[in-house]
């Protein structure tokens, strides 16, 4: 006897578009999520709160982010029942028409998508900060674009953020807690308005961020999706009538093993989750496509600190990110690349402060306090940095295989170089004209190291076993009913922020297999 009509795995943005989808269809949807439920009394903020979740250790540390560091790439992604919503920028953007030029099977356009591009814009109430509320960063992303001739690639982006239209910058103490509004929003769930604390990373004290346990989780928990947090997925194996997943359910700093079985899977446990989790998978799923691990891409992030003294920038405050400079079409040395303005926790400036000062830090704090040491250096001036932050196409050739049970990275920059090059030298052209002096990271210019946020493919979609790992569909090529639907699938860079993207892939994914119920 099953335990469900279907398992997803993974509570991100196709975790919790598919299993909301399911439950409304009528299946029986149980959700397998590794993270913990978050929420403002449990947002980690001090030092010595659970930050890190450990593949290698989950029993003991199954916190916010999982960082993984490979050779010449960091790989940040968030832990937790929401995934990525949880620890993301807010960024909500459709990819451009022409991403699905090439490299997609033929039935994925942005025709095919935009539908789906709605619905999800409306599920998670995507809004623009009004312009009477734009942070100083968005201002100066402004001038700098115009100052390169750029001003109509100009535009703010949509952010899953609740705004009140009434608050501004000039109220006094405007970043008081109390001067957020408690709103109901179209899924009956209580939040609140932003006063542009600037936390959205690590958790937004007033609710006012739309993240997925807030939208797509409550929508699919109210049609009787079963969401159980801390429950870590080990392994797939096909069994008659459909598959039988291992678990290990995180319980009293232990781990207590369990096995439910399935006629549907959805394995929804992100680029590097899902990819490690199907080549963990192997023994019981033998016929597993040849490509699986290969075609991973970073998304071609990067970000440039720059100090620009004259100017107060606050990086930490307002929405992480608000706005960009749409470069895709290669108008700059012919790379496609995506300007936008970056953000800082208080926390986060903070906890950078004393890493600063502690030479017995770990191999990752070394690594990102390296990148940000000219901030650091300059801590007193922190009012007036700003991080120039990008994503771009870079060449999607990286391999995942796994060691010791855990995802292994081979990323080669070679293919990517003139990509991030032209990055690099758009944001020193931005800050320069702007009065500002970039700091581009040693880490890049000695080391070729970069860390991403937006990791993507790994089970890329594609039109056979020989090209793909899962078809149009999401379906697995060699294993019927068993899915991927989350960023593993994305076969190539999309140069910009991916989680529209990728909810909008597992809205298509849903329908097919609501259809087929
Ligand atoms: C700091 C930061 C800022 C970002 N800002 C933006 C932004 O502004 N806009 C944007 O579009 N994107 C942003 N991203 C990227 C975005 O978060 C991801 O692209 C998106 O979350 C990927 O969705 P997904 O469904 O593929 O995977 P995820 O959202 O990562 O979901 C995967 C889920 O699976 C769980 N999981 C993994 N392995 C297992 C397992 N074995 N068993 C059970 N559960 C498991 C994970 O805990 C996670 O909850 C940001 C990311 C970070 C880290
Ligand atoms: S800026 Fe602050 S109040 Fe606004 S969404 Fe981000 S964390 Fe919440």
């Amino acid at each position: 006897m099953a335990d469900a009509d279907v398992i997803v795995i993974g509570s991100g943005f196709g975790g919790a578009v598919t299993s909301c989808r399911l439950a409304q269809a009528g299946a029986s949807v149980i959700v397998l999520e590794r993270g913990r439920e978050w929420g403002p009394d449990t947002f980690p903020r001090k030092p010595t709160d659970p930050w890190v979740f450990d593949p290698a250790n989950p029993a003991a540390r199954n916190g916010w982010f999982d960082m993984r560091i490979f050779p010449h790439m960091t790989v940040a992604t968030g832990a937790g029942v929401g995934g990525g919503s949880l620890v993301y920028a807010n960024i909500s953007v459709e990819a451009k028409r022409d991403s699905f030029d090439a490299g997609w099977p033929p039935e994925i356009t942005y025709d095919a998508l935009a539908p789906h591009y709605a619905e999800v814009g409306r599920m998670m109430e995507i809004a623009p900060v009004p312009q009477p509320q734009w942070p100083a960063r968005t201002k100066l992303l402004k001038e700098a674009a115009e100052a390169a001739g750029w001003g109509p690639r100009f535009r703010t982006l949509g952010t899953a953020v609740r705004y009140d239209p009434a608050w501004s910058y000039d109220l006094p103490n405007p970043h008081d807690p109390a001067r957020s509004k408690t709103v109901t929003n179209i899924h009956g769930v209580t939040q609140g308005t932003c006063v542009h604390l600037g936390q959205c990373d690590i958790g937004c004290p007033v609710k006012a961020r739309n993240t997925l346990d807030l939208n797509y989780l409550a929508v699919a928990a109210k049609a009787g999706a079963k969401i159980r947090p801390l429950h870590l997925v080990r392994g797939i194996k096909a069994v008659a009538g459909g598959y039988e997943v291992a678990v290990d359910q995180i319980t009293g700093g232990a781990l207590k093993p369990l096995t439910l079985t399935a006629p549907r899977v959805i394995v929804a446990a992100g680029s590097i989750g899902s990819t490690e989790l199907l080549l963990r998978s192997k023994a019981g799923l033998p016929n597993l496509s040849l490509r699986l691990g290969r075609g991973w891409s970073s998304n071609g992030d990067f970000l440039t600190p720059a100090i620009h003294p004259l100017r107060d920038v606050l990086p930490t405050r307002g929405p992480t990110i608000t706005a960009a400079i749409d470069l895709l079409d290669g108008a700059y040395q012919g790379q496609s690349i995506f300007i936008e303005d970056g953000g800082l926790p208080d926390p986060a400036a903070d906890q950078l402060r004393a890493a600063a000062g502690n030479p017995h830090q770990g191999e990752l704090m070394q690594r990102v306090t390296a990148s940000l040491m000219p901030i650091l250096s300059a801590i007193d001036v922190i009012r007036h940095v700003m991080p120039w932050f990008a994503q771009s196409r870079d060449a999607a050739d990286g391999v995942i295989t796994v060691k010791n049970g855990l995802a292994a990275l081979d990323w080669d920059i070679t293919a990517s170089q003139k990509t991030i090059d032209a990055v690099v030298s758009a944001h020193q052209k931005l800050a320069q004209l702007t009065g500002g002096l970039p700091l581009t990271p040693l880490t890049w210019t000695l080391g070729h190291d970069l860390i991403t946020p937006h990791p993507l493919g790994g089970c890329n979609m594609g039109t056979s076993a020989a090209t793909g790992v899962v078809d149009f569909k999401g379906e697995v090529f060699g294993y019927p009913n068993l899915f991927v639907a989350d960023g593993a699938v994305v076969p190539k860079a999309l140069g910009l922020n991916p989680s529209r993207t990728i909810a909008a892939l597992a809205e298509h994914i849903a329908a097919g297999i609501v259809a087929r119920l």
